[in-house]
């Protein structure tokens, strides 16, 4: 009987044994699949990541729309760059004319601008901050339509922007590429700006995968116009929109300042370009089509008949007329709803 007692109370010990020493496996094996010290490792390794690269986005000067320094709120996202393509672009648009557009309407469309015409995207940083700059006088009624067509573009095309209409005071004769000049040194003061955009007022894109910002090369935007039968008038062609970098500006000494009336100073921009060893990037043509709005030859603005001399004089004239010989008068800087407005003297020829 004492045997019996004996050999069940070894079983009985073997059977706790048996037991303690899988509930240890088991235990040694569920605390390894936790991997605790490893994960909290990576997560303090992907926290200091995440750090430096919103610290890079930070450190890029990233200014509230208004112009102050930002400051991070508390609780308040962090954002990550837009992407290459905007997802928000939808193609092909119907440009039309027909019926004329109010100011209410524009600002009823677009209730994220910013005084001055300032947009920037809420949720992504945009890859470029872009000074759209018109060139202009007496011509308000194409700058309603360029407003309503331009802003919600722009802003499908997830660019941090500014729109500078740059409007010539007096009645000397037009000069195009100073007040492009003029808009360019003014865009400067406001915000840091490294991409411009250089458009004339009466100028529609057809299709916002045309996007409003700046390549690798100079790019000419307004490829395929209407009014030429949707193809380039000829090759060296450099009229209408087109956009440069801050670096590819200032390699050319920006745009000469004495060409008074109509035509040339494209090509002279051309020249500058290609003396420089540049080339010209552009969309393709379906991409690239644009309405012109249809109008008279404006006053003051006749063809220059000096362009042609002008032009052949480009390489010797260019390193000492341009945005190094800039002068004008500032005479009004105002930031209204839409676009900030630059009243300029540039003088006469
Ligand atoms: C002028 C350019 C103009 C082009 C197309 C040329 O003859 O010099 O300024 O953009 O024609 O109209």
């Amino acid at each position: 009987m004492a045997g019996d007692f004996s050999l069940l109370h070894r079983i009985c010990k073997l059977v706790v044994l048996v037991c303690f020493l899988h509930i240890s496996v088991t235990l040694f094996f569920y605390v390894r699949s936790l991997d605790i010290p490893s994960a909290f490792v990576q997560n303090q390794q992907q926290n200091r990541v995440n750090r430096t690269e919103n610290n890079l986005i930070r450190s890029s000067k990233l200014p509230s729309v208004a112009g102050e320094k930002e400051l991070e709120k508390p609780g308040e996202k962090e954002l990550e760059k837009c992407p290459e393509t905007s997802p928000l672009l939808v193609g092909p648009l119907r440009v039309d004319f027909g019926s004329p557009v109010g100011e209410e309407l524009v600002r009823q469309q677009n209730p994220a601008l910013q005084p001055g015409g300032r947009f920037r995207p809420a949720d992504c940083v945009a890859l470029q901050k872009v000074a759209v700059i018109i060139p202009f006088r007496r011509r308000e009624e194409h700058l309603r339509f360029w407003l309503y067509y331009l802003h919600p573009i722009l802003q499908r095309q997830q660019l941090d922007y500014g729109v500078y209409v740059v409007a010539q005071d007096g009645d000397a004769t037009f000069n195009r590429a100073k007040l492009l000049n003029v808009g360019y040194t003014e865009a400067l003061k406001d915000y840091d700006y490294d991409c411009f955009v250089f458009s004339d007022v009466d100028l529609i894109p057809m299709d916002d995968r045309n996007t409003y910002r700046c390549f690798s090369q100079p790019r000419h935007l307004s490829v395929s116009m209407d009014k030429f039968g949707f193809r380039l008038p000829y090759n060296q062609y450099f009229g209408g929109v087109s956009s440069m970098s801050k670096e590819q500006f200032l390699k050319i000494n920006g745009f000469p300042n004495n060409y008074w009336g109509w035509g040339g100073e494209d090509d002279d921009i051309f020249n500058r370009l290609s003396f420089r060893g540049m080339s010209i990037s552009r969309p393709s043509g379906d991409i690239g089509k644009c309405r012109m709005i249809q109008h008279q030859r404006d006053k003051k603005n006749e063809a220059n008949p000096q362009r042609f001399n002008r032009i052949a004089h480009t390489r010797d004239t260019m390193s000492s007329d341009g945005i190094s010989s800039l002068s004008y008068s500032l005479l009004k800087t105002e930031k209204r709803d839409l676009y900030t407005w630059i009243s300029v003297d540039v003088g006469k020829p």
